[in-house]
């Protein structure tokens, strides 16, 4: 019998962990099904002394000063700022697409003309998505923005997903948006980071605890019917807990294929995406993270698929209309003290930082809600 069950050691069920082991100094069994803490930013030192992140690269960006203070007591910060290049016509470029990426591309003249027009049209420092600068009726920024569309965003998402731009949420693709500005960065956030130990090492500090029990290897699936608890969350895929029953949400899957190099440096910067050529969508080169010199290089070279780890939900109209069932009967479940947390069982792309100020808020609603219970 445990007062408090987390299903999932990933970063919605180690931040919910630490906050009752450590603020309400109760008991805490976490049930993780894989043989390691940290879910999907699971990094880890490899053979050559570099820091991997298995499941793909994870860089620490945020504008919640509460979420960085929050993290900040479990590590200390590399100062990194990320910066994406695409390879676009044999040449690294800029990514998302910005005023350095025209001029790298095109020729001066042109390049001048098309930046007037965009900073006329838009204004300068905007971010505009690219579904809006195709909407603009001019000859030279319709000439701009097919090219940006093919060169960039077609193949890219083909490869991603399995779909055409349009096919997608359109949330999902103003993540990179077309850039009105000189900034490199990929992200603009106020607090930017790698962790310096890494992220599992953040996790594992959380979970150092004496209130907190870990059963690693174990699927809830196969436990939860010896189970006994007062309150639960649960951190794993929503339509698994529900047995399926109103169908199965769909993800896209990748594969991370990791390969050491008997070389220093591999590529310019952490991560090159390759929208057209290749099978894979981007090769991203780990000591890039942390600056750390070393003989050898590892990289890894991302496949997409419909196979391989569930990386970002399929956010279509039929995924969220199942979606919306099982979040109604999960809302049931809140009388019993079952909560749904995090991106499996709230059926979100996540960014990490989000993931943390709502397992945070969660934590504060529910102490002074059930101050009896917690
Ligand atoms: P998870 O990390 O998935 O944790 C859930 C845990 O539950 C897992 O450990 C899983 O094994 C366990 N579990 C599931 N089912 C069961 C079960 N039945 N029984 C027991 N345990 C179970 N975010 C950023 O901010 N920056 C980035 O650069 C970034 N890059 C990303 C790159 C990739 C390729 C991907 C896929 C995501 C990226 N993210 C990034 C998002 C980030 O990974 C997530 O926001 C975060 O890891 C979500 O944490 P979570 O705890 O909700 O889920």
């Amino acid at each position: 019998m445990f007062d408090y069950v987390i299903i999932g050691a990933g970063l919605a069920g180690s931040v919910m962990a630490e906050r009752i082991a450590t603020h309400l100094n109760k008991k805490v069994l976490v049930i993780e099904k894989r043989n390691h803490i940290g879910g999907n930013c699971y990094d880890f030192v490899d053979d050559n002394e570099i820091l991997v992140h298995k499941y793909g690269p994870h860089i620490f960006h945020t504008n919640y000063k509460e979420v960085w203070d929050y993290l900040s007591q479990f590590t200390e910060w590399e100062y990194y700022q990320h910066k994406v290049l695409g390879f676009i016509d044999g040449k690294y470029v800029p990514i998302p697409f910005n005023l350095n990426t025209l001029y790298q591309i095109f020729p001066e003249g042109l390049a001048s003309r098309l930046e007037e027009k965009l900073i006329n049209t838009f204004d300068y420092n905007t971010r505009v998505s690219i579904f809006n600068l195709i909407k603009i009726e001019d000859n030279d920024l319709k000439f701009l923005s097919d090219f940006i569309y093919n060169k960039i965003f077609l193949h890219y998402s083909e490869k991603q997903w399995g779909l055409k731009p349009e096919e997608i949420d359109h949330k999902v693709i103003a993540r990179v948006p077309v850039v009105i500005s000189r900034d490199d960065r990929y992200f603009q956030d106020k607090y930017q980071g790698i962790p310096k130990e890494g992220y599992t090492k953040i996790l594992e500090r959380m979970l150092q605890n004496k209130n907190i029990e870990i059963w690693f290897d174990t699927d809830f699936n196969n436990v939860k019917d010896r189970l006994s608890y007062k309150v639960m969350f649960y951190t794993g895929p929503i339509d698994e807990f529900f047995d399926y029953k109103f169908g199965k949400l769909e993800w896209r899957c990748v594969n991370m294929e990791l390969i050491t190099l008997d070389i220093e440096r591999f590529q310019p910067e952490a991560v090159v995406n390759y929208p057209n050529d290749y099978d894979f969508t981007r090769i991203t080169e780990f000591n890039k993270f942390t600056r750390k010199r070393n003989q050898k290089t590892t990289i890894g070279v991302e496949y997409p698929g419909n196979e391989g780890f569930v990386a970002w939900p399929l956010l279509d109209r039929k995924n969220k209309d199942v979606f919306e069932q099982y979040k109604r009967e999960a809302e049931k479940l809140k009388k019993e003290d079952i909560y749904f947390l995090g991106r499996l069982a709230e059926y979100k792309y996540y960014d990490m930082d989000d993931v943390v100020k709502k397992a945070l808020e969660v934590f504060g609603e529910k102490s002074n809600d059930r101050i009896d219970k917690f």
